[in-house]
């Protein structure tokens, strides 16, 4: 066969029609009321080469909050801010094999620090570490960040954040631990605020893709060679990804897939594809990001369609790291 855009796109559009019919046996979240307004019967995907290759299918123009997806741009931010050894003295790199919201794990530990940055202590943790006095001026630089990869400065999602407020009993007993702990480094209040705002921000589904890209590209932009990300925050963030991303199914996600992503309880999936030497299925896609949205949840609370589709893709291109 002939390799072409055009053939990859028909083989996409065929994927996401076989995944579709998935998406009946997963549950949209309920426990934050707003969220339950999603369709569960939405799948799409967009996929961004870092050579400019676009492929997208199903459905791509619904916006959604960015959720447990922020966690690993406000890592990158705090690590921006901070530098990477101050951020890892005060949040390990472990993962949990827990749920994202578990608060046992916190006191299992000997060395009590959270135990990465992409489970909701480790998350609240980092939102303390982001400089400034109100919720706003700590989220500025995330979504300065964005605006750099994206080309404009996401909004946060005002009924989805108040949603996130009213219900959020169980992030309220995980700060005030961290605030036990002396984990915290800005009040209690304002932290939280901070995270239900960042979970808020809304996007779509092609900036999962092109954020993806960039960290494909290890934080630089590939149309102007600009560094977004410093090169070594980028790829803590993506291991970081690969061993924690996928909530309590991070191991099987590794194993069977094989590539850095993480999943928020919206629905989205944000993934990347390295550049590699050479993949011969994908001459002309080599290295990319991939974004996934399917608000049908499985057990774990990654959208379940979605992580089939992946699957799939990444088994059909190739595309594990290892
Ligand atoms: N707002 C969510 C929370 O309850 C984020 C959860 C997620 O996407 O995993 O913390």
């Amino acid at each position: 066969t002939e390799l072409t855009e055009d053939w990859l796109q028909n083989y996409v559009d065929d994927w996401v029609r076989f995944y579709l019919r998935h998406t009946e046996n997963g549950e949209v979240a309920s426990y934050i009321p707003e969220l339950q307004r999603a369709n569960k019967l939405d799948l799409g995907i967009s996929i961004v080469g870092i050579n400019g290759v676009k492929i997208k299918s199903g459905t791509v123009d619904v916006p959604f909050t960015i959720q447990s997806i922020s966690k690993v741009f406000t890592f990158i931010t705090a690590c921006m801010e901070r530098g990477i050894s101050y951020v890892l003295d005060r949040i390990d790199v472990e993962p949990t094999g827990e749920a994202f919201n578990s608060i046992m794990h916190l006191e299992m530990r000997q060395v009590k620090k959270p135990f990465n940055p992409y489970v909701n202590a480790g998350a609240i943790t980092v939102a303390s570490l982001l400089e400034g006095k109100t919720s706003d001026e700590k989220l500025n630089p995330l979504l300065n960040l964005f605006g750099r990869m994206l080309g404009y400065r996401p909004k946060i999602n005002e009924e989805v954040y108040r949603s996130e407020c009213d219900t959020s009993i169980r992030n309220r007993a995980i700060g005030y631990y961290l605030l036990e702990m002396d984990f915290l480094e800005s009040e209690l209040e304002l932290t939280l605020d901070t995270y239900f705002k960042q979970c808020s921000i809304e996007i779509q589904l092609d900036d999962l893709a092109v954020m993806g890209m960039v960290l494909a590209n290890d934080g630089e932009d590939p149309k102007t060679g600009t560094e977004i990300i410093p090169r070594q925050i980028a790829r803590l963030a993506k291991s970081l990804m690969l061993t924690c991303g996928m909530y309590d199914a991070s191991g099987k996600f590794a194993a069977y897939v094989g590539i850095p992503a993480k999943s928020g309880v919206s629905g989205g999936i944000i993934a990347l594809a390295p550049p590699r030497i050479r993949n011969e299925y994908l001459p002309f896609l080599d290295g990319c990001g991939i974004g996934v949205y399917g608000p049908a949840l499985d057990k774990q609370g990654n959208s379940i369609a979605g992580i089939r589709l992946l699957r799939h893709i990444a088994t059909q291109w190739d595309l594990s790291i290892f």
